[in-house]
């Protein structure tokens, strides 16, 4: 049962209550939300919504008079308050449906549909049903009165003390979501590059944050000790679009010239009716100013707000010119001006999220022997030849072409099939670049990638690209190769086994295993060749002809081949000590090794640290190796045989090496190729080459030996052929130092008996 209701006591009094009022001239009415403070009177009696109204009928604060929306019930003010905007203030009586009705409907106000803001006034007609004062505080009540309490004076001053709590709380959400704007337009500011782009965007943020569409100009005056230039446009939007990079003097605007003037005289923002002009303080000489039509009079918090968004956005003003540097130098290659490899891969990752991407290609375009070039004619000229190659690239292909430069001397070509075709792009470097009248002829060697069948990102599609390039260059120069996903594969295989040979190494499961050299004529050993092992955890072995590869291509090999040799050399001193001291160790070299300028340096350590006798140790190089780059191979070897070793040409024959360099070179003996010893079969055809090879030591003073020996009969007919030496497994398969030790004392006893 509700309590019986106190009628609303009204003082006797009216005139005395205004003075706690603020007085304002009556505005004309508005009916529109935004103007009225809307007052809601939640009462199940109805005497009290018509007190409440004509109590409060004729307050007016700020030009804005109430406006009253009534409920009947908690039920009602439920429905209802689900779809009243801008309630400011709930005028609540506790006692309606049930005792705590008023108390459950602030549960439902503030925990179930959120309204933070209303400000709400429990009334009730009796003091025992006063709430809890942990419920006054956690729903936020307002003010607690009782009916008789509420006279009308108090009734006026609590409203209005509520009224303003609740703009106050506007104000503060307000401008916390200005704020949050203000942060969100310095950060979207700052992601576009370039003053123009920065200054556009500034012009958009202003308008954003009043709510409106951009109408305006942004101006920038610099200044000296002799004065100020003329006022810059550097961005316009709206009805100002027409004075795009102008020079805005008074005759182009005389409005918008005097405002920004204004501005730049008194150093900060104007805020006029229908304008605002705002003031922007550059580094010591130089000042932006951004003027706006506005289509109301900005607010005490939009000025606040311009405010924080004029000195935020200041320093990035001053700073966007440092971040479009920043980006260039991040983006695009100082010399040549295109895009670089990070750029490049966004493009190709935008290729591949595009339209265009199914008809698209890739290609890296690297100039063959750009080095030498560079080196020959100065980098000054090189520098000259590169925006030579990168002009004709941009010029001559057509269009929609992305021309980048990824490296050095690698450039990189994004367009259609037609255009990013290898003939017409090959075709480029058939007439020479001219530099400093100096002609100068280039090629290059291509790598393509189709990227519609491209799967992956850009920056995958380079990789692809890559190892279409590494295919072409070792296949010959001046040429082309597109990829395919075979070589991918490949290459991933590669790369597994180049991690695992690593930690192969790094664990140990490597090791060198000798197969011995005989004398064809006594069968007594000579030596013995160091071979490499390696047998996975698993007890798998994988063949040398497969790893040594991918050790020579990693670099690995250059390690590796050091460890071989000091193995080998140990090995060597210790057979030695066991008395075999005419033995012979092979020990075969990488081309990457000989190549490594400190191949001479680790020879003679590895000599000396081991003790092993140079005369005693015999590097193979292989012919294929032999007749890379004469002149320098030449020289190091005068080098190597000064150490005291000896050096052999391996798998010899299978080169095409010439007869008056193979002359020149300083060899000792060469190996004849596993291949023709297998060709023996005593038809004189078969063992042409064996006997040629044969011959052909025999002129040049050169010793010779065969390897792959695998019968009777291949041992007998080289004999007869005149090589006096041999390895294979007829003789002995290759075995670890323990077996060649316990070999070498009994089996090549027996052998030779
Ligand atoms: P290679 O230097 O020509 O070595 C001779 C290869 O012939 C060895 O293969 C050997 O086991 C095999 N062989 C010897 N006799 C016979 C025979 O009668 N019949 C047959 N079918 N094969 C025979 P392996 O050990 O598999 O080595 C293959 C290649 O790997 C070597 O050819 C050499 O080029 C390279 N290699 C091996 N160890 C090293 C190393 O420590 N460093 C470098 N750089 N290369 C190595
Ligand atoms: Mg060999
Ligand atoms: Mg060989």
């Amino acid at each position: 049962m509700p309590p019986p209701i106190t009628p609303l006591e009204l003082s006797k009094d009216d005139q005395d209550d205004l003075v706690f009022l603020e007085e304002h001239p009556a505005a004309p009415a508005s009916t529109g939300a935004r103007n009225v403070w809307r007052v809601m009177i939640i009462d199940d009696d109805e005497d009290v919504h018509s007190t409440t109204t004509f109590a409060l009928g004729n307050l007016d604060m700020q030009h804005r008079p109430l406006e009253f929306v009534h409920a009947y019930s908690a039920g009602q003010a439920r429905e209802m308050l689900q779809h009243e905007p801008e309630i400011a203030v709930i005028l609540l009586d506790v006692v309606m449906e049930q005792d705590d009705a008023g108390l459950h409907l602030v549960r439902y106000i503030r925990e179930t549909l959120k309204l933070a803001d209303v400000r709400i006034i429990l009334r009730t007609g009796q003091p025992g049903y006063a709430p809890e004062i942990d419920a006054i505080r956690d729903f936020d009540i307002n003010d607690y009165k009782t009916k008789s309490e509420l006279t009308r004076i108090k009734l006026f001053t609590t409203v209005t003390a509520a009224i303003r709590s609740y703009e106050q709380i506007r104000k503060i959400n307000d401008s916390r979501r200005g704020l949050n704007q203000i942060v969100h337009a310095s950060t979207q500011l700052m992601a576009l590059h370039g003053v123009q782009n920065f200054a556009a965007g500034v012009l958009a943020q202003i308008a954003d944050l009043l709510g409106q569409e951009a109408s305006g100009v942004l101006c920038v005056q610099e200044c000296h000790d002799s004065g100020c230039n003329e006022l810059m446009v550097m961005a316009t939007a709206g009805a100002y679009r027409h004075l795009d990079k102008v020079t805005l003097t008074v005759r182009e605007d005389q409005r918008i010239h005097d405002a920004i003037e204004l501005a730049l005289a008194q150093r900060r923002n104007v805020y006029g009716n229908d304008f605002i002009t705002l003031y922007f303080a550059g580094k010591a000489s130089r000042d932006f100013v951004a003027f706006m039509d506005v289509v109301r009079a900005p607010s005490e918090i939009d000025e606040r707000l311009l405010e924080v968004f004029t000195s935020n956005v200041a320093v990035g003003l001053d700073n966007v010119e440092l971040v479009t540097h920043l980006h260039n130098a991040a983006f695009y290659d100082q010399l040549s001006k295109l895009p670089n490899r990070t750029r490049l891969v966004e493009i190709l990752d935008a290729t591949l999220a595009g339209p265009a991407r199914d008809d698209a290609t890739l290609s890296l375009v690297d100039l063959d022997h750009f080095a030498e070039t560079n080196d020959a004619l100065g980098h000054q000229f090189g520098d000259l030849l590169l925006i030579a190659v990168a002009g004709r690239l941009q010029n001559e292909l057509g269009g929609q072409l992305t021309v980048a430069r990824i490296g050095g001397d690698i450039f990189c070509l994004v367009g259609d099939a037609e255009q990013v075709n290898p003939a017409r792009i090959l075709a480029l470097f058939q007439r020479p670049f001219s530099i400093d009248g100096q002609d100068v002829q280039l090629s290059a060697t291509l790598g393509l990638v189709r990227l519609g069948e491209h799967e992956g990102s850009g920056a995958d599609a380079l990789k692809d690209a890559d190892i279409a390039l590494k295919r072409a260059k070792s296949q010959q120069r001046a040429g082309h190769f597109y990829f395919s996903r075979s070589m991918g594969v490949e290459i991933r295989e590669r790369v597994r086994m180049m991690h695992a040979l690593r930690t192969a190494f790094g664990q140990n499961q490597l090791f060198v295993v000798y197969q011995p050299q005989i004398d064809l004529a006594t069968r007594r050993p000579v030596g013995a060749e160091a071979l490499l092992r390696w047998q996975t955890p698993d007890g798998k072995f994988i063949s040398p002809d497969r790893f040594i590869p991918i050790a020579e291509y990693s670099g690995l090999i250059i390690d590796l081949g050091e460890w071989v040799l000091r193995t080998a050399c140990r090995e060597l001193v210790d057979l030695r000590k066991a008395g075999h001291h005419d033995f012979m160790m092979s020990i075969n070299v990488s081309q990457v090794q000989f190549r490594h300028p400190h191949f001479l340096d680790m020879l003679r350590n590895a000599l000396e640290d081991t003790g092993a006798p140079p005369e005693h140790i015999e590097l193979e190089i292989t012919e294929s190796m032999a007749m890379e780059e004469p002149d320098l191979l030449i020289k190091m070897l005068g080098q190597i045989k000064q150490t005291g070793v000896s050096i052999a040409i391996d798998d010899f024959g299978t080169g095409f090496s010439s007869l008056s360099y193979l002359q020149r070179l300083q060899i000792d003996r060469l190996k004849i190729d596993r291949a023709f010893v297998t060709e023996i079969t005593g038809s004189a055809r078969g063992s042409s080459i064996a006997e040629m090879v044969i011959q052909l030591g025999r002129n040049l003073g050169l010793a010779v030996i065969a390897e792959g020996v695998e019968d009777e009969r291949q041992a007998q007919i080289l004999q007869a052929l005149g090589c006096p030496l041999a390895q294979g497994f007829l003789f002995a398969r290759p075995m670890t130092a323990t077996a060649l030790n316990g070999w070498l004392s009994n089996d090549a006893l027996e052998g030779a008996a």
